[in-house]
């Protein structure tokens, strides 16, 4: 399960908000506990995919370097990556898997006419095949 504290969670929905209609795309800092994750700290990165952005994001594998430098910093694990939906449901995409990990969480915001709409934690497989849905809450 993967809990998502007040601040951080403002943090990501008002990015999803403003980079609407296109997607965006960030870390997520935290510590796991038993099993439970819990994030304390979203940190913003840029959609670097050149093509469309409402619906595909990429990330500079140095950006989320630094993401998981800056976690060690503080003390903190990269817990994951969250990416918006522009407009779409909260699901994992064909592309979403291809691009993902199995260590991390997935959390997709769903946006729809620019105001936050649902959320869906992810987890990939080993083989990144399938994602099976994170008990998530916010
Ligand atoms: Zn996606």
């Amino acid at each position: 399960m993967i809990k998502i504290e007040p601040e951080p969670w403002a943090a990501m929905v008002s990015h999803a908000r403003q980079t609407y209609p296109n997607e965006c795309c960030g870390a997520m800092l935290g510590s796991i506990n038993d099993g439970t994750k819990l994030v304390r700290e979203a940190m913003r990165l840029e959609n670097v995919f050149a093509g469309e952005q409402a619906a595909r994001y990429e990330l500079r594998p140095e950006d989320l370097l630094a993401a998981d430098r800056a976690a060690r910093e503080r003390k903190l694990e990269l817990i994951g990556i969250y990416h918006s939906h522009p407009d779409c449901d909260a699901y994992f995409s064909t592309t979403d898997l291809k691009n993902s990990c199995p260590w991390y969480s997935f959390v997709v915001l769903s946006i729809r006419k620019g105001e936050f709409d649902h959320a869906n934690s992810w987890l990939p497989n080993m083989e990144q095949t399938e994602a099976a849905r994170e008990e998530l809450s916010y």
